[in-house]
């Protein structure tokens, strides 16, 4: 439509390009995650406008509509959507990303009459495999999106011979890509297209369906890297170098995140993706299933006591800090601790809450000084010096039996050993179970005190007492 001259368009990309790359480096540090957002909000602005302007030649009006309903419906549902539902809401948009490469490779496959010879080839190449990709990613996230939200059991389906299916969909799959090519060269192709399309939709879904609840963290991270593969090849598709680029930066930083994740719960990740582990993410108590004795209860005065003469202090957090939103009053306290000389630290488990980072996003906007927030690794060897741990609403991370029971649902991770320390005070509701359905031993542990009740609640309590 306009006559824009296709350097200051290139220019653009690269700009932007470059911002995205910024965004990543702010965002691996929290005093700069901040600021490595705006980056990333700048660097999308300035690649949709270079888009509008530069690539945009006809049916402008549908897509400025197309960009007020989603922007419309991103914006309302990124404000109404709580911290513990974000995973989720990342599952879902994913999907959306999958969705989007699967229509482009159909358009594009559609609107290839100019394209012979090689050319041809490379393109119905470029068209399969970003269909493919996208069609698995968006059956995935979808199922994904079902687990995390609990509208799908979290045990893991196992079908019998499933690796063998795998293979059987990989063999198929293979078989019609080359139909596809074969078929498209004499002007046909549609069938090998759309019978590769359900077979990846079937894959997606077995494969997250197969992954069992403890696993699902791993899951996301990946189908993020899918997703940046799936954008890499839409930029196939359309010639366009800017969504290669941000598609491989996705692509790939989802890819080390997962294998980062994989590490934290000592899992291979081929494993992962193979399925299995895990179970569900019920509310019962399963696990070994003896009798594991009396846990001894523990009430805000007598936990507000212990806390005071205490001089470290360790506290862990975990999903249920999230549920109750009980991070301020968690700052409040440390707060009163600090002012009465006691040494306050956060250790956080790398997959604590529902997602990466999910705790120290909480820690933060309830302005929790970062110093004093430890990564696992950094402070599991302090535990014998730590007078009082207070875990608020976890239970997975700090289970011992991931290191009592190397079979188990989380048998191999590593845990915050919480129980080597003076005293552990559990914060829960209930005697529930955690996301991976087992029991946790360190309840019934003699240096262990259960303060029963909504954390946000119980803390209110404790911080009055103290
Ligand atoms: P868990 O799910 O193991 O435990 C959370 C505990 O919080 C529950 O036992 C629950 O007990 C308690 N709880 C819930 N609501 C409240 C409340 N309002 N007040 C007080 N307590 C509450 O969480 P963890 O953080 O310990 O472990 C994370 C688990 O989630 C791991 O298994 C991990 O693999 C998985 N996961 C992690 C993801 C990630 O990326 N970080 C993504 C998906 C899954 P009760 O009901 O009795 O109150």
């Amino acid at each position: 439509m306009f006559d824009v001259n296709e350097g200051i368009i290139q220019v653009s990309y690269i700009i932007a390009t470059i911002l995205f790359i910024l965004a990543l480096g702010g965002l691996s540090n929290q005093e700069t995650a901040r600021r490595g957002n705006w980056y990333g909000i700048i660097g999308m602005a300035i690649a949709l406008v270079a888009t509008l302007v530069g690539d945009v030649t006809q049916n402008l009006e549908f897509l400025i509509i197309a960009l007020l309903v989603g922007g419309t419906v991103g914006i309302i549902a990124a404000r109404r959507v709580r911290m513990t539902q974000m995973p989720e809401l990342v599952a879902i948009l994913h999907s959306l990303v999958g969705l989007a490469a699967v229509a482009v490779g159909y358009a594009n496959f559609m609107g290839e009459g100019h394209y012979e010879g090689i050319e041809l080839t490379i393109h119905d190449v470029e068209t399969y495999i970003g269909i493919l990709i996208g069609a698995v990613t968006f059956s995935g996230s979808v199922i994904a999106f079902g687990k995390l939200s609990g509208r799908i059991g979290g045990s893991p389906l196992i079908l019998p011979a499933r690796h063998l299916l795998n293979l059987v969909l990989l063999v198929v799959v293979i078989y019609y890509g080359y139909q596809f090519v074969v078929q498209s060269a004499a002007g046909g192709g549609t069938m090998p297209l759309v019978i590769m399309t359900v077979v990846s939709l079937l894959f997606g879904i077995h494969m997250v369906m197969a992954i069992g609840g403890a696993d699902m963290p791993v899951v996301v991270s990946m189908l993020n890297s899918y997703s940046g593969w799936a954008a890499s090849a839409i930029g196939f598709m359309l010639g366009n170098d800017l969504l290669i680029v941000t598609g491989a930066l996705v692509g790939s930083s989802g890819a080390i995140l997962s294998y980062i994740m994989c590490r934290a719960m000592n899992r291979k990740f081929l494993a992962v993706i193979a399925g299995g582990f895990g179970t569900g993410g019920g509310t019962v108590a399963a696990g070994s299933g003896e009798d594991q004795g009396e846990v001894v209860p523990i009430s805000a005065e007598e936990t507000a006591d212990l806390l005071t003469s205490a001089k470290e202090v360790m506290i862990i957090p975990g999903y249920g800090m999230a549920v109750a939103q009980a991070q301020h009053i968690v700052n409040e306290i440390t707060q009163a601790l600090r002012a009465k000389k006691v040494n306050v630290r956060f250790g956080i488990h790398p997959v604590a809450g529902r997602m990466p980072g999910h705790m120290n996003v909480l820690l933060a906007e309830a302005k929790v000084p970062y110093d004093i927030v430890f990564e696992m690794d950094e402070i599991n060897d302090d535990f014998p010096d730590v007078d009082v741990s207070v875990v608020i609403g976890a239970n997975d991370i700090v289970n011992p039996s991931a290191l009592e029971e190397p079979d188990g649902p989380i048998g191999g991770m590593p845990v915050l050993e919480c129980w080597k320390g003076k005293t552990s005070i559990v914060l829960k509701r209930s005697m529930a179970t955690g996301y991976a359905g087992v029991q946790n031993p360190l309840f019934f542990k003699e240096n262990t005190r259960m303060l029963f009740g909504d954390a946000k609640d119980t803390l209110e309590a404790v911080y009055k007492a103290l």
